[in-house]
């Protein structure tokens, strides 16, 4: 099958493509409309995540705190990275991670790092009441649209075949991972499985 892009195309015998189900459907348009339906049925959640590389560490040896955000707090996951793995690693800094699952629409994916951080800033001191701005060394913003499949009531009838019906296309992403909640050791799973049956299909 052909790929095209911008300036050239290319022929391949077999592309598996591990995109969020709306980029496939937005890369490959002229899916059977049965199966683009289909894809468009798969709904997610997006996820922000701040980092923030601190000159002490943060919490009392936590690893990972749920936050309740009924009582205010601006994300739902405070995880201290270096109470895991030790700091040495990562040249003495002690590496925070703040984040929190969001709706597609919700105003954090329009928000810069900055905006981000002076939202989350005041609250990092109920977990230090010694933190101060000046602890901060680096500080880094990621934002991802499809980060967690939100799997509804006969989800697994729901789940489309890894090959598509385009001949010579695979696909196999996050939505695919059942009854389990996705994770990295379901993506090692699903990317044998579909290396698997595109190999067996040449
Ligand atoms: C905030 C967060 C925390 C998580 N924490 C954990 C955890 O603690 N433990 C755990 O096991 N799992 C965790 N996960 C889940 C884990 O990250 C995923 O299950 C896993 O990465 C899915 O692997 P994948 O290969 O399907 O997708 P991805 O790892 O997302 O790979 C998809 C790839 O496709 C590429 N791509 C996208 N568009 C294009 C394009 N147009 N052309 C070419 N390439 C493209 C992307 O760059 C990416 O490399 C977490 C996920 C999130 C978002």
């Amino acid at each position: 099958m052909t790929i095209n892009t911008q300036t050239d195309s290319h022929e391949f015998d077999r592309i598996i493509s591990t995109t969020s189900p709306g980029l496939l459907a937005k890369l490959t348009p002229n899916l059977p409309e049965d199966y683009l339906s289909q894809l468009k049925k798969l709904k997610s959640m997006g996820a922000v995540v701040l980092i923030l590389s601190l000159k002490h560490a943060l919490t009392n040896k936590h690893y990972w705190i749920n936050l309740p955000k009924a009582d205010g707090f601006p994300f739902l996951i405070l995880a201290e990275h270096t109470n895991f793995i030790n700091p040495k690693h990562y040249g003495g800094d002690h590496i925070v991670y703040c984040g929190d699952y969001l709706e597609a629409d919700h105003p954090y994916f329009e928000m810069t790092k900055e905006e981000l951080y002076a939202k989350f800033l005041p609250f990092l001191s109920k977990f230090n009441s010694d933190f101060n701005e000046s602890w901060l060394k680096d500080s880094w913003l990621f934002k991802e649209l499809y980060a967690q499949p939100v799997p509804f009531v006969n989800h697994s009838q729901n789940i489309p075949p890894l090959k598509t019906p385009m001949e010579g296309l695979f696909w196999a992403s996050m939505s695919h991972v059942y009854p389990w909640d996705r994770g990295t050791n379901y993506a090692v799973e699903i990317g044998r499985r579909v290396a698997r049956e595109a190999v067996n299909e040449i």
